[in-house]
């Protein structure tokens, strides 16, 4: 017997029909598709993303969606680890029936993660790793014409998000990630199915499925931060799991002050991406690289509230696994990703 997200205890393939029809529900509750639409799975080969594919496909055929999905993945150029999880991707890609499409940072960028560690070593390195994922999934999402990008964050990833975005005062940013659906207003949207679905949910399906994921942990992850938000709220879940979703739902309910200046959105001078600045920080953090001056685009700073750096690094996540018998969890997936 496995319980699910209602808290019922229910057999296996109850557990699979019940898990599938919640995420069912969010999606039409939450108007996430329309019928025809081309949508981009972010595919990293982790076991969110995969689960993703996996239910995707089953709904898209149960309910008649009427969806064209495809698996997009992000090669970073790291060794020993992304080439390890695009094989997975690549298997996944006949197992579903999902065409796979993967954009390089080498081919978009002129750099891989591997060249960049180089040059910058392991501090700063999740932060050029974060800005150019989050550009190059839109950027394969334009290639292949998807009106709409999945992705696999789940309800732990986002109740970490929320209290990291409160730790760092980042009151843009708390608004956003609570957020379903995104970009809706300029670049191709992105929506979360999962984001009311919680990690260990996702880590007993994919192991009682038996699917195919990959489970290795990026060899250059830092993840101190976040690691500290999360092993909080796994205290918290063994306490009380209904946490995770009422941390969400705080997320939710914050009101963002009329004195909060927001950034406007325009577009990058350089490469035409959305940006707030005269260049995305994509091409900030790029320009210092070919210069080799890696350091100038995430100099730090002293403003009104003190020292902060230019360019927030984004979140990095890796699984903890609750349950010592299944499978360890996830490579990392940048929220931003
Ligand atoms: Fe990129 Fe994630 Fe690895 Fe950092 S931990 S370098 S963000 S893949």
């Amino acid at each position: 017997m496995v319980s699910c997200n209602s808290s019922l205890k229910v057999c296996k393939e109850c557990f699979y029909l019940t898990f599938e029809e919640e995420i069912h529900k969010v999606i039409i509750d939450n108007h996430l598709f329309k019928p025809g639409e081309r949508v981009a799975i972010g595919a990293s080969g982790g076991k969110d993303s995969t689960v993703l594919a996996h239910v995707l496909t089953e709904l898209n055929r149960r309910h008649n969606y009427g969806l064209d999905l495809f698996l997009l993945s992000i090669d970073e150029g790291i060794t020993g680890y992304r080439d390890d999880s695009l094989e997975t991707v690549k298997r996944n890609e006949i197992q579903y029936g999902v065409p796979l499409k993967v954009v390089s940072y080498k081919s978009l960028y002129g750099w891989t993660m591997d060249e960049i560690v180089k040059e910058i070593g392991l501090k700063n390195n999740c932060t050029f790793c974060g800005v150019f994922r989050r550009q190059a999934l839109d950027r394969g999402a334009t290639m292949v014409e998807a009106d709409k990008i999945a992705t696999g964050h789940n309800a732990d990833d986002i109740a970490e998000t929320v209290l990291l975005n409160i730790l760092r005062g980042d009151i843009a940013r708390l608004g956003r990630c609570t957020q379903i659906t995104t970009g809706e207003d300029g670049s191709i949207p992105r929506c979360k199915p999962f984001k009311y679905t919680y990690e260990k949910e996702i880590v007993m399906y994919a192991y009682f499925k038996k699917l195919d994921y990959f489970s290795t942990e990026c060899i250059y992850s830092p993840n101190a931060y976040r690691g500290f938000a999360r092993d909080f709220i796994k205290d918290l879940e063994q306490i009380r799991p209904r946490a995770i979703l009422d941390i969400i739902r705080s997320g939710e309910n914050f009101s963002v002050s009329s004195s909060t200046k927001l950034p406007e959105q325009g577009i990058c001078e350089r490469c035409g991406y959305i940006s707030s600045q005269k260049w995305c920080k994509a091409c900030v953090l790029l320009d210092g690289l070919n210069r080799g001056l890696p350091k100038l685009g995430i100099s730090r700073t002293r403003g009104r509230r003190g020292l902060k750096l230019e360019i927030e690094p984004p979140v990095t996540t890796e699984a903890e696994m609750q349950q010592k018998e299944l499978p360890k969890g996830k490579p990392c997936t940048s929220l931003d990703f």
